[in-house]
């Protein structure tokens, strides 16, 4: 497998450069995944050709990080990042370089590279592999290995250091012994990096297939709770009972579990996150400890924990909501409107992934996920969903302004008269006419001045 087959949209982008008398490589994990036999949609492509010189080759070309010279380049409806080939000096900061310096040579580009296995480049002309770092010999141990001194080049990007947790992550590679301990070295120097490059990293971790691997690699060296302090007293933390981990080790458990029930980020994340709360609550209690109202605790930390990595406000949302709601209890024995409830404070869009979080929960407690009575649970759903019956304020028969006719003044009252009004309609749906509605908002107004 020397050779890459070169897809032939790829093969006519290249024509442009080398009739203009350029090279183009496609490089980094295209490569590395096409030896693996994995695929692959994301290629990076390294050039001599300058950036205002690839400019000039084509019609549409976006100056995307033209600093560090990178342009990108629309071609038959596709994008492709293209970078002029260059080298790096002195790291002054730890995270960026102070000066990039174009030259004209693939195998200075190649040693600015990150690891071995991420320092293949393959010739667009003829798909010819070049592998000036041996990366073939540790893609065949399975090997994740910085190119030159470890300690250096993690000083010199302490994102790397991420880096080679989650490709360790997304492939079940090992890190080799130095590197590995390289990283733990250098591990402080992740608070000159950025939140956004920490998130990504961490967010594409989390998406692969063996989180686990990364998230173990990342706490042995002391890593992990560098990144995300608020797991500090989740290490170590002894639960008993069913539990068979500390918290720490059940929530990287979880995360594992959840690759098996969705591929989701906001499942993903909230089974890490679950019971971040629980070293904040922790009794001790009768030789085991309780953790109750761990959830609430969880659900603020896990708000302000990706507030600081800069998640989009609906990440956030969902997955602080996930956590809140992850103790539901489901029994037979409950009622249809203790169901209609569930629903109400749940919120029924949250309902599919609530179902997966309890089973990656679960797999990391028993090994298995008994879903019988989850089933039931979706199966009673389904069913009062079937009665289109009310479960939010907006399906009630009457709204604020009806309410505002009343009498009822705006603002605070009106929220707590149609709350009362939800609470009785989930409790008996036949109540939900509008007759009966005004009726009853009427008496609990009446009722609310008279006891204030
Ligand atoms: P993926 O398949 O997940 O995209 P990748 O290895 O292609 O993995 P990218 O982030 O797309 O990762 O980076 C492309 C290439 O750029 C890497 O393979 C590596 O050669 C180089 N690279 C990226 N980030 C760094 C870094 N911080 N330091 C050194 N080289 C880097
Ligand atoms: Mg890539």
């Amino acid at each position: 497998m020397n050779v890459l087959s070169i897809p032939p949209v790829i093969r006519r982008f290249a024509r442009y450069f080398t009739d203009a008398g350029y090279s183009l490589y496609i490089v980094g994990g295209a490569v590395r995944d096409h030896l693996l036999g994995l695929k692959s949609e994301d290629y990076d492509f390294t050039t001599d050709a300058l950036p205002e010189q690839v400019m000039h080759l084509f019609k549409h070309v976006i100056p995307t990080g033209i600093e560090h010279g990178t342009v990108t380049v629309h071609f038959e409806k596709q994008s492709f990042e293209v970078t002029t080939f260059r080298s790096e000096s002195d790291y002054l900061d730890g995270r960026h370089p102070s000066s990039v310096t174009f030259i004209p040579s693939l195998e200075e580009d190649l040693k600015r590279r990150d690891f071995t296995i991420n320092a293949f480049a393959a010739d667009c002309k003829d798909g010819r592999i070049i592998d000036l770092h041996d990366g073939k010999t540790d893609l065949k141990n399975r090997t994740i290995r910085a190119i030159g001194d470890p300690r250096q080049r993690f000083a010199e990007d302490a994102l790397r250091i991420l880096r080679a947790a989650r490709i360790a992550a997304k492939l079940n590679f090992v890190i080799d012994k130095q590197t590995l301990s390289a990283m733990g070295m250098l591990k402080d120097n992740l608070s000159k990096v950025s939140a956004e490059r920490i998130r990504e990293e961490l967010f594409k971790l989390v998406l692969s297939d063996h989180p686990a691997r990364g998230l173990s690699y990342l706490r042995e060296q002391g890593i992990l709770t560098v990144m995300l302090p608020e797991f500090k007293g989740a290490d170590g933390l002894y639960q008993g009972g069913m539990h068979h981990e500390d918290v720490l080790s059940h929530s990287i458990s979880a995360c594992q579990a959840s690759v098996a029930c969705t591929s989701t980020l906001e499942v993903r994340l909230a089974a890490l996150l679950h019971d971040i709360g629980k070293s904040e609550v922790v009794v001790a209690s009768e030789g085991r400890n309780t953790f109750i109202g761990h959830e609430l605790a969880g659900e603020m930390i896990s708000q302000s924990l990706l507030k600081r990595l800069k998640a989009s406000n609906t990440l956030i949302k969902d997955v602080s909501h996930l956590v809140r709601h992850h103790m539901f209890d489901y029994q037979s024995t409950w009622s249809d409107s203790a169901v209609r409830r569930f629903i109400a404070r749940a919120g029924l869009q949250y309902i599919p992934q609530l179902l997966q979080l309890r089973i990656a929960d679960q797999i990391a407690i028993h090994g298995t996920a008994n879903t019988v009575l989850l089933d039931e649970l979706k199966q009673r759903i389904e069913a009062i969903l079937e009665e289109h019956d009310a479960l939010s304020i907006k399906d009630l028969a009457v709204n604020g302004n009806d309410l505002m006719d009343l009498g009822i003044p705006k603002g605070e009252k009106i929220g707590a008269t149609l709350a009362y009004l939800l609470e009785t309609v989930l409790d008996d749906p036949g109540q939900n006419n509008r007759e009966q509605l005004l009726n009853l908002a009427e008496k609990y107004h009446c009722l609310a001045v008279f006891t204030n």
